[in-house]
């Protein structure tokens, strides 16, 4: 349903549109990211620091401070409490001395001697009216530019306009015992009691389980299909293999002969290649397609970014340098007209056989004269709509997905169906150490350590947490990509060959590209960035990623960007740049460089809740909860194995699955 329904001014569309909301539907979705539960008032002898909590006081004064309005409240023990706000001088004229109100907020304590604490409440919500607040409050990340209150008042419409059919069949609602569809919604958005939250969220993890599990069995038939390719010839690709300026591993080495063996024999191969960044996949997915292209066929290759697709590109160009009859091309969203239709007649005659790319090259004007294999690299997400938009294309095409989150043979099977075969590479390339991780929250000390790489030839970056969904208070701890820029440059003045760049959340796609082009080209030793480099990108000369506000980031996330470093034959360091030594997160990291390690600790830590609401990629959500409710996941397998069987009943499920 469009937004329009809601009666939103353009500006207020634009706002949701950035957070990726353009629909009611998504309004709905857009879940809150935890709730605060002001039902019960606390007194303020039970406040600890950091509660967020209600308290019913009394306002015994309130004045203007040279930069806040400062007041305080006494609750019914007579015991009493500061209440702070910033920039809310008309507060003077609203809140009123022996008034009872309902105050709202997180309390901090401080303590000036043992046996002495003063609490305070920064910038508390109130009311007259304790009915008003005394509920649950939902939380949702900050959309910018835009008030709670128009929020909430906006999910509030959507709930009233968003009623549509439960996509679920009753009988499985009540086989399952879970909400409704629109209950869900209601306890989600303005819930009654914790347990319906609760309830409610079962009920999304059963949807999202649901839907991926249906995609899962539509997708994936559990029989091989005979395809028409021939497969015969590999001089070339042996060529290839034996000019490369390294030699294979045994894994790398086997993932290409069983891929190979597979495709020879005449029926249609699905494949996972999975390893740990920079165990090097890339040079597989090029020694098959140059396969594909000496049998006489097209193959596609495609990353998830632009800076990837550029990457992978220039790699493959190189690397086929001189050999006749391999013509690689590259297909991104941000070709002019021309250079664009050029490209495309050269796919759809043949004379282009290696094509790479953004997602642009499974959009709708491109055409293959006879695609045999597609490639995708999904570094760590999975993204199986894209997977399969290449059999649009060509029906019998062989693919292969190349992913660096390993996960089970078992678990990948019930992701993308018993067909599919599974490659795992766990060597790492030939003298390649271990990158080693420390924690250090001295700036000086990590620069320092920086000169010295640097002045022994090698590269470094260094990584700051892309400031989203901060709340004022918090933003100033956090360095932005700016502000280090400044303090690297002024650390490095003494040092003038010492050449610093940056990359910030502003830049247009092109000059990010540029930028990390020169950086590649050693016209930096430095480089300043956000998380923009955690996705493939490759400059075996750096050695050293120091990442400021560590804390900030999931592991996960800074698995994937220690691996940035360590790829070539230079020892590497991850330093995370943070006070917080115990975090546990932090200690994994210094502790195991194991992809497999790192996963199942992340799922450990995180636990099911924090995943609700964040903006993880829909498929990759749907793999971390399955991973979390095995057994439920099973029980769906069957249940959507059955739905496919009937025609009326898949019919009825495509409508809604496919449609969202
Ligand atoms: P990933 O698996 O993370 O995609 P890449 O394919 O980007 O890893 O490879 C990482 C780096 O290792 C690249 O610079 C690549 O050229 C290099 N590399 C790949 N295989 C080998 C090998 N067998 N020996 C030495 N270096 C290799
Ligand atoms: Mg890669």
């Amino acid at each position: 349903m469009n937004l329009d329904l809601l009666n939103l001014t353009t500006q207020k569309k634009n706002q949701f549109y950035k957070k990726g909301i353009y629909t009611v539907e998504d309004l709905l979705r857009f879940i809150p990211r935890t709730y605060h539960d002001y039902r019960f008032p606390k007194l303020v002898s039970q406040a600890i620091e950091n509660d967020d909590c209600s308290m019913l006081l009394t306002l015994t004064s309130i004045e203007a401070k040279p930069k806040c309005i400062k007041a305080s409240g006494m609750d019914e023990k007579g015991v009493s409490i500061d209440l702070v706000w910033f920039n809310a001088a008309y507060l003077l004229k609203v809140l009123k001395v022996n008034q009872k109100y309902l105050f709202c907020g997180k309390v901090s304590c401080y303590s000036p001697f043992p046996g002495r604490t003063y609490k305070s409440i920064v910038n508390p919500i109130f009311s007259e009216d304790p009915k008003k607040y005394q509920k649950i409050f939902p939380i949702y990340s900050k959309i910018q530019g835009m008030s709670d209150d128009f929020l909430k008042d906006t999910v509030s419409k959507a709930l009233e306009v968003g009623h549509k059919d439960d996509f679920l069949e009753l009988s499985l609602i009540k086989k399952y015992q879970l909400m409704k569809s629109y209950e869900m919604e209601r306890a989600l958005h303005q819930p009654k009691t914790p347990e319906l939250i609760e309830k409610a969220k079962e009920r999304l993890i059963f949807d999202e389980l649901f839907r991926f599990s249906y995609l899962m069995n539509k997708l994936n038939p559990s029989e091989k299909q005979p395809v028409s390719f021939l497969f015969n010839k590999d001089s070339l690709t042996n060529e290839l293999i034996d000019r490369l300026p390294f030699k294979l591993t045994d894994d790398q080495l086997s993932t290409i002969n069983s891929v190979k063996a597979s495709m020879q024999k005449g029926f249609k191969t699905s494949a996972l290649v999975q390893g740990d960044v920079g165990c090097g996949k890339t040079i597989v997915a090029i020694s098959l397609m140059v396969l594909a292209a000496e049998n006489g066929y097209q193959s596609a290759l495609m990353a998830p970014t632009n800076v990837l697709a550029l990457q992978h590109y220039e790699d493959i160009k190189e690397k086929v340098k001189g050999i006749d009859g391999l013509n690689p091309i590259f297909l991104h969203g941000g070709m002019k007209a021309k250079e664009k239709r050029e490209a495309l007649e050269k796919i759809k005659s043949g004379a282009a056989n290696m094509i790479v790319g953004t997602h642009a090259v499974v959009s709708k004007s491109v055409e293959f004269s006879n695609l045999a294999l597609s490639i995708v690299d999904e570094e760590h997400r999975f993204g199986v709509a894209q997977r399969n938009a290449f059999v649009d294309k060509s029906k019998d095409v062989h693919q292969i997905t190349m992913s660096a989150t390993p996960i089970p043979r078992s678990l990948a099977l019930s992701i993308y169906g018993d067909s599919l075969d599974v490659y795992t590479i766990k060597t790492m390339p030939n003298g390649r150490k271990p990158v080693i991780t420390t924690i250090e929250s001295n700036d000086t000390v990590v620069f320092d350590f920086m000169l010295k790489e640097v002045k022994a030839g090698r590269q470094c970056y260094v990584v700051c947490p892309l400031i989203e969904d901060s709340e004022s208070d918090t933003m100033k701890e956090v360095e932005s990509v700016d502000k280090t820029f400044d303090s690297l440059k002024k650390y490095f003045k003494k040092d003038k060959e010492i050449k610093i760049g940056k990359i910030t959340g502003k830049m247009k796609q092109s000059e990010v590209e540029a930028e990390l082009e020169k950086f590649a080209s050693k016209a930096y030793d430095i480089i300043v960035s956000t998380t923009i480099i955690e996705v493939g990108v490759n400059v075996p000369n750096s050695t050293v990623i120091a990442i400021k506000n560590a804390e900030r980031f999931g592991i996960a996330q800074l698995h994937q960007l220690r691996g940035r470093v360590g790829r070539g034959s230079h020892q590497s360091y991850c330093i995370l740049m943070t006070a917080k030594k115990d975090d546990p997160r932090m200690i994994t990291m210094t502790e195991t460089t194991d992809g497999f390690k790192i996963a199942e600790k992340d799922l450990d830590l995180r636990g099911l809740g924090d995943f609700i609401g964040t903006k993880q990629s829909g498929d990759n959500q749907a793999v971390m909860l399955m991973l979390a409710n095995p057994d439920l996941y099973k029980q769906l397998k069957q249940e959507t194995k059955e739905i496919l069987k009937s025609d009326a009943r898949t019919q009825r499920y495509d409508a809604f699955i496919f449609l969202e």
